[in-house]
């Protein structure tokens, strides 16, 4: 299918590695020329240099934590103007409903609830003035089931959802179309520090974690950054015209929810 993108240019937030650079890989194999982020500037101009050489796109690499306001404005001043908006950042850690004090909730909120909605707010109205954008929040499957030990994620991504629940359905008129994407457990750096914790918290090997994980998602395995961002590109594409504000779940299975 021809995702109708090519030659549009998108801003995916961290994505040096993992979901993001899934779906940095599956919008420039779709033609769309990118701005990558991640704070570890390292990572990411290998990265970026790997998508230009594989997919002969144009790959800017703007190192910096997209959740600090000044480092924020870098990027958006280094990016310019861009068609197509994908946020993520790394997810708040795990614990217990009495461990998290103000300035924990505060940092998660800033990660991942502000600092979506700030980006959103910055690039929308330039989206707006064109006539054409997509907006793709990566979030999480809490946000459909929360999941108890990620007290923190539940909190921030709720309320981002909600954000976007009622922003998407005011843009959607003048060509903007926003949707999140919600993952499962996906084979990624982030799944592999929550099997090392539930690892540890219950006196395991990795392998043993990870297997009684897989036990938990019916197509039994996790699911991959390749699939990931394929679903995001098709997010991004001229197809999606009719659909606005989803929260689009891919679980393999494992939640079983019907909205
Ligand atoms: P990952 O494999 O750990 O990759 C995270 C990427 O984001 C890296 O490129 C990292 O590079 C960058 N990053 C992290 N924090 C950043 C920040 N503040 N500013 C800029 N770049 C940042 O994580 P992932 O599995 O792709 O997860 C992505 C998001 O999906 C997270 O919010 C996670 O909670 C959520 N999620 C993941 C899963 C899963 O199973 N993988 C499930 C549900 C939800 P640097 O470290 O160099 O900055």
């Amino acid at each position: 299918m021809d995702l109708g993108i090519k030659g549009k240019r998108a801003l995916v937030c961290a994505s040096s590695k993992g979901l993001g650079r899934g779906c940095a890989e599956a919008l420039a194999e779709a033609g769309v020329d990118l701005v990558l982020n991640a704070r570890g500037a390292e990572a990411l101009e290998a990265t970026a240099a790997n998508i230009a050489k594989t997919y002969g796109v144009s790959v800017t690499a703007i190192a910096g934590d997209i959740t600090d306001e000044a480092a924020r404005a870098e990027v958006i001043e280094a990016a310019g103007t861009i068609d197509i908006l994908v946020t993520n950042a790394g997810g708040p850690p795990p614990g217990l409903w009495s461990d998290w004090s103000r300035d924990d909730f505060i940092k998660a909120l800033d990660a991942n609830m502000l600092t979506p909605i700030a980006l959103m707010k910055h690039y929308m109205p330039q989206m707006i003035a064109r006539g054409w954008g997509r907006v793709v929040n990566i979030t999480s499957q809490s946000v459909k089931a929360p999941i108890p030990q990620l007290g923190l994620s539940n909190a921030a991504r709720a309320g981002l959802t909600g954000y976007v629940a009622g922003t998407a359905r005011q843009v959607a008129a003048q060509g903007v179309i926003v949707n999140n994407l919600l993952p499962g457990i996906h084979a990624t750096d982030r799944a592999v520090a929550l099997d090392e914790g539930v690892a540890a918290r219950e006196g395991i090997n990795l392998e043993e974690a990870r297997t009684r994980r897989f036990a938990t998602i019916p197509v039994g395995r996790y699911g991959t950054a390749q699939e990931f961002g394929a679903t995001c590109a098709f997010l991004c594409s001229q197809h999606v015209g009719f659909m606005v504000g989803q929260n689009v779940l891919l679980d393999g299975g494992q939640n079983p929810i019907t909205m």
